[in-house]
């Protein structure tokens, strides 16, 4: 395998099991649960994972129904702990005020793990999961190789596989720089590119603000733990999972098109910008669908460039003159060399040049300026994990 990388990548895949199988995977759930808990209960979790896995074993023992679970998942449970631990752990050395770990009731626990064994898919295309058994699944991709299958509940009982696989892909992919483009992202639009595509955010948006709002509202006034708070919860859950199905079939949709027209694609480094407290929510939304829009060019799209440009709405693209201008000034106007165009294209063009100027200088070669040739760049991927989860199709 020389002249390959490893790596990983998680999808995400709907399931639709049957009554009887979603009673099975409740449970399980429930089991895994019980030891989460048990762990808590009983100090273990200053223990390392070592330590928490032994005593699952003697738990065993005195806990027969354990037996009814996969034990790999039960010891999936104890890395959590240990890695929320960690976490915690860094957070406090940092300064941060933590709590500690919560006891966890049901509806709050909501995902199992199986690693390394315990899965698999079958020849008539189901999910096979030990102690579980075969499972609907809607493979909307193939799933190869499969490192770990994690099983989730979302909302009341809509349930999910991510599937992690690892792929050998070649190092070096050849990237066309004449096929390349900046883009810029704002607020008032989702994106306008050096090629002066624009694209306006998507209306979904702007029309479930207000009922997402009252939503959280309501949830706030509610007194915890009630049957109306419950509601209140239940209601909110449902609008955030309408939103996100919207916005990631959007999300799919843009960044497959930039994927089947360009090789190359650069990318400002998000800012992060204060907003007023009404544009919290909006700009909340909008900022996880760039970062999602992002993950999605960069394992769609052969290379995508993060650029760290400040002042790319204030300078020039033509002439490189410093022309400032507030945010409710929409068009970039040059007195020195006349250029007028929309200030997002004009920062695009902006994100584009500076892009390739930092190719030009990391790869130290007379790459053509004026993108003139095809030239070959290599790219190179790394061989971790990438986080990012590629969400269903439902
Ligand atoms: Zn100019």
């Amino acid at each position: 395998m020389k002249n390959r990388h490893l790596h990983q990548r998680n999808y995400k895949f709907r399931l639709y099991p049957s009554a009887l199988q979603e009673q099975q995977l409740a449970e399980t759930l429930d089991g895994c649960r019980w030891v989460y808990n048990y762990f808590l209960d009983n100090g273990f979790t200053s223990e390392s994972e070592y330590d928490m896995n032994y005593a699952l074993t003697e738990l065993k023992e005195q806990e027969p129904f354990l037996r009814n679970y996969h034990s790999k998942m039960l010891q999936m449970v104890a890395k959590k702990i240990a890695s929320a631990n960690k976490a915690l752990k860094a957070l406090r050395k940092n300064g941060h005020k933590v709590g500690r770990l919560k006891y966890l009731h049901s509806g709050d626990y909501n995902s199992f793990t199986y690693n390394q064994s315990g899965f698999d898919i079958t020849s008539d295309g189901q999910l096979w999961l030990s102690k579980i058994g075969k499972l609907r699944i809607k493979l909307h991709r193939k799933a190869e190789n499969i490192k770990q299958v994690t099983v989730k509940r979302e909302g009341k009982n809509k349930w999910y596989a991510v599937i992690c696989c690892e792929f050998a892909e070649p190092i070096f992919r050849f990237v066309d720089i004449k096929k390349s483009v900046g883009i810029d992202v704002g607020i008032t639009k989702f994106v306008h590119d050096s090629d002066n595509h624009e694209v306006e955010n998507p209306l979904f948006l702007k029309k479930m603000l207000k009922p997402l709002r009252r939503a959280s509202r309501q949830l706030s006034r509610r007194q915890k733990g009630s049957a109306n708070y419950q509601k209140a919860k239940t209601r909110l859950q449902v609008l955030h999972e309408r939103i996100r199905n919207q916005r990631m079939d959007f999300l799919h949709k843009q960044s497959s098109s930039y994927s089947a027209r360009y090789d190359l694609i650069f990318l400002e480094k998000l800012r992060v910008l204060n907003m007023t407290r009404n544009h919290r929510l909006a700009r909340a939304i909008l900022d996880s669908g760039w970062v999602t829009f992002g993950s999605m060019l960069k394992y769609k799209v052969k290379k995508v460039v993060e650029v760290y440009s400040p002042n790319t709405s204030v300078d020039c693209s033509h002439c490189g003159n410093k022309v400032p201008k507030s945010l409710a000034v929409r068009i970039h106007r040059c007195d020195k060399c006349g250029l007028v165009l929309d200030r997002d294209h004009n920062a695009a063009i902006n994100i584009l040049q500076r892009g390739l100027e930092s190719i030009a200088a990391t790869k130290k070669s007379s790459l053509p300026m004026e993108r003139r040739e095809v030239t070959p760049v290599e790219t190179e991927r790394s061989g971790k994990q990438e986080s990012i989860v590629v969400e269903a199709h439902d």
